[in-house]
């Protein structure tokens, strides 16, 4: 992990990718928008949001999520929004 300013940046592995699997693609957001078909398919807090236009706030499972909480992260919905 390293800092940017005072905030832990996400890093893009391999394990924080397959942690991230066990929730984003359960939720109600990647299922109904079929995130797994736009970039960036996941890690949306590491990678930033999805390029899926118009998305609405439906579900978001993040706060569940242990990248989420190792990293601090607050909010959620990172594939809508950063
Ligand atoms: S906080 Fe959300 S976007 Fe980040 S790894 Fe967890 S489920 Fe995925
Ligand atoms: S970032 Fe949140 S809202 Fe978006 S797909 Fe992952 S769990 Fe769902």
């Amino acid at each position: 992990m390293f800092e940017s300013g005072n905030k832990p940046v996400v890093e893009d592995t391999e394990e924080n990718r397959a942690i991230c699997r066990k929730y984003c693609r359960n939720c109600q957001n990647y299922r109904k928008y079929c995130l797994g078909k736009f970039q960036p398919t996941e890690l949306f807090c590491a990678c930033g949001q999805s390029s899926v236009p118009d998305m609405k706030l439906l579900g978001c499972y993040c706060t569940g999520c242990e990248v989420y909480t190792k990293y601090h992260l607050r909010g959620g919905f990172f594939c809508v929004r950063r």
